[in-house]
C-alpha cells in the first residue's frame, strides 16, 4: 500500500535529517523518501577515469543521489547561524544556533572529525579583521567542521544504512513529477523512474516534504505556480570561482580555514561575498539536467593540490516588472558555456584588466596551474553582465588588502559560478506552506544554502512532524 505518514522528496541533507530526527523523536511512523539518483555507495563520477566531464545522463552523480550535493562536496559544516542561508530569519537566530549545535552532535555520532577549524588564533584573526575593516570588508566568524569529500561519503553511507534498517523506504532512481493537491491539501506525489516513463506510481502521505536542492529549485518554482503555493522571488547569485596558489592564501587558510568576507563595492553597493573556500582544493564542474555547466570547488581531507579556490558571488535582486531571476542567471551561464563550447571558461585576472582573452599556452607559463584542466581559456567578460563583472573586480581589489597577492595577474577566474536560491517558498515558523500538509525545505525552498543549515532545517522539520503525527 502506497500510503505513508511522511513522504520526503529528495535525499539531500534536508530530507535525510527530517527522517533521522523524526525517527529519534517518534518511532514507528511510515516514512518514504523518493530520490532521483542512486544510493551513496553507487554514486560514481566518471571523470576520475575520463579526465573530463562527460555530462552524465539522466543526471550528474556529483549532485544527485543519497546525500544530495553533500556527498561529493567538500563537506564543510559551517557551525555559525551567520553562514548558510536565511533560515535564522524564519525561526530566530538563537534557536537556529541551537539547532545547528544539536545537528552537529548527530554528525559527530556518525563519525565526523572532532576537530573544528577556525577556533583560537585570536591575535592573528584580529590582524586579519583589521585589514578587512581597512578595506571596507566584513569578516564573519564561522567555525568549520571539515568532513572532506571522501569521509563525507562514508558518513552519509552510515546514515543511509541507519535509515534503511529503521524501516524507511527509499525509492532510488525515481523522480517526483508532481504533488497531489486537492482543496488546498497536499495528499501525496506522483513519481516515475528517472530513466524514463517505465514505471509511474502515486504515493499518498499525510505530510509531503519537498527538499529537492538547488537543482530542484527550478522545478519547485514551477510547482508553486501550478498549485498556487505562496512564494516570492528571491536573490540570485552570479559570480566566479577564483583560484590562487596556496602560498598566497596560507595565512588565512591556517588561521581561519575559510575566510568569509562580505563587501558592498562601489558604485552599485550590491552585496558581494566569498563562499566555499577550499585550501589545497580542486575546482570542479557541475552539470545541470538542462545541460548547463557551472563551476564549483571542493577539497579532500588527504589529497591536496597546490592551489586554493573560493567563490566570489554577487547577489542580484530584481525589481518590477522582472520576476524570473533563475532564468536570468541561466542565460548568463548559457552564454558563458556557448563561448566555451559547452564547458567552463577560465581567464587570468590580469588579462581581464588588460582587456584581452587568456590563451591556453599562457596558462602553462603561470605559477597557478588550473586544477580543472578541461576549463577553456578565454574571455569571461564577453558573457558576464557589466554590473557583476565590476562588482567582482572591485571586490577582488578589496580582498587584496586582506590577502596580499589575491589580485595578482595570474589569479584565475572560472565562470559561470551561479547559485539558484531565487524562489523562496513562504512558510511559517512551523515550516508549513500555504498548502496544508506540504512543507518545503533546504536549498530548493530558498531558505538555506549550505550543508549544515539544510540539515538543521531538516532536524526542525523532523521534530515538528514528530509532534503532530
Ligand atoms: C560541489 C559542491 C560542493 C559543496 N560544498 C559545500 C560545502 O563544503 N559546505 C556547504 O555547507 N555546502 C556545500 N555545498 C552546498 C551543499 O551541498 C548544499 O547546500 C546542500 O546539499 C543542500 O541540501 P538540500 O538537502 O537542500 O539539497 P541537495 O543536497 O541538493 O539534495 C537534493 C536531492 O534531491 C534530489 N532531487 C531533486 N529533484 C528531485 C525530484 N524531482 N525527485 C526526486 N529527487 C529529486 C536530488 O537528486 C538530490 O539528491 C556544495 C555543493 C556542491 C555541488
Amino acid at each position: 500500500m502506497n500510503q505513508y505518514d511522511v513522504l520526503i522528496i529528495g535525499a539531500g541533507p534536508a530530507g535525510i535529517f527530517t527522517a533521522l530526527e523524526l525517527l529519534r523523536k517518534n518511532e514507528g511512523k511510515r516514512i518514504a523518501i523518493v530520490e532521483k539518483g542512486q544510493p551513496v555507495e553507487k554514486r560514481r563520477c566518471p571523470k576520475a577515469k575520463t579526465k573530463e566531464c562527460v555530462n552524465c545522463k539522466p543526471y550528474c552523480h556529483i549532485t544527485t543521489g543519497f546525500s544530495g550535493a553533500g556527498a561529493f562536496s567538500d563537506g564543510k559544516l559551517s557551525l555559525s547561524y551567520e553562514v548558510g542561508g536565511d533560515f535564522p530569519s524564519l525561526v530566530g537566530e538563537d534557536f537556529a544556533q541551537e539547532l545547528i549545535n544539536y545537528t552537529d552532535t548527530i554528525y559527530l555520532e556518525f563519525g565526523a572529525d572532532t576537530h573544528v577549524e577556525g577556533l583560537g588564533h585570536e591575535k592573528e584573526v584580529k590582524e586579519i579583521r583589521k585589514r578587512a575593516i581597512q578595506a571596507g570588508l566584513k569578516l564573519v566568524d564561522c567555525p568549520i567542521r571539515h568532513l572532506g569529500t571522501e569521509k563525507a561519503q562514508q558518513l552519509y553511507f552510515d546514515i543511509e544504512q541507519f535509515l534503511l534498517k529503521a524501516g524507511v523506504e527509499i525509492y532510488f532512481g525515481y523522480v517526483c513529477q508532481d504533488v497531489i493537491v486537492e482543496d488546498n491539501v497536499c495528499k501525496g506525489a506522483v513519481i516515475e523512474t528517472s530513466t524514463g516513463h517505465t514505471d509511474t506510481r502515486t504515493l499518498y502521505a499525510r505530510h509531503v516534504v519537498v527538499a529537492t536542492g538547488r537543482k530542484g529549485a527550478d522545478w519547485l518554482e514551477k510547482l508553486c505556480e501550478q498549485h498556487d503555493i505562496a512564494h516570492q522571488p528571491g536573490t540570485v547569485d552570479i559570480g566566479v570561482r577564483v583560484e590562487v596558489r596556496n602560498e598566497i592564501m596560507e595565512d588565512v587558510n591556517e588561521v581561519l580555514y575559510e575566510s568569509k568576507l562580505i563587501g558592498y563595492p562601489m558604485p552599485f553597493k550590491n552585496k558581494v561575498r566569498t563562499f566555499c573556500q577550499n585550501p589545497g582544493g580542486f575546482v570542479s564542474q557541475e552539470n545541470y539536467d538542462n545541460d548547463l555547466a557551472v563551476v564549483n570547488g571542493h577539497s579532500y581531507k588527504d589529497l591536496k593540490s597546490k592551489n586554493t579556490n573560493l567563490a566570489i558571488l554577487c547577489s542580484h535582486n530584481f525589481t518590477y516588472p522582472f520576476n524570473q531571476p533563475i532564468a536570468y542567471a541561466q542565460k548568463v551561464g548559457e552564454l558563458t558555456n556557448m563561448l566555451a563550447n559547452g564547458r567552463l571558461l577560465v581567464q587570468r585576472y590580469g588579462d581581464i584588466l588588460s582587456g584581452k582573452r587568456t590563451w591556453e599556452k599562457e596558462l602553462t607559463f603561470s605559477n597557478v596551474r588550473p586544477t580543472l584542466p578541461d576549463a577553456v581559456a578565454g574571455d569571461i567578460t564577453a558573457a558576464m553582465p557589466y554590473r557583476a563583472m565590476l562588482n567582482i573586480i572591485n571586490f577582488i581589489q578589496a580582498v587584496d588588502h586582506v590577502v596580499p597577492g589575491f589580485a595578482g595577474n595570474e589569479t584565475l577566474l572560472y565562470s559561470p559560478e551561479l547559485k539558484f536560491y531565487s524562489n523562496r517558498v513562504k512558510m511559517d515558523q512551523d515550516l508549513n506552506t500555504s498548502i496544508q500538509g506540504l512543507h518545503c525545505l533546504g536549498d530548493s525552498s530558498g531558505w538555506t544554502r549550505g550543508l549544515m543549515m539544510a540539515s538543521a532545517m531538516g532536524v526542525l522539520m523532523g521534530r515538528k512532524l514528530a509532534d503532530i503525527l
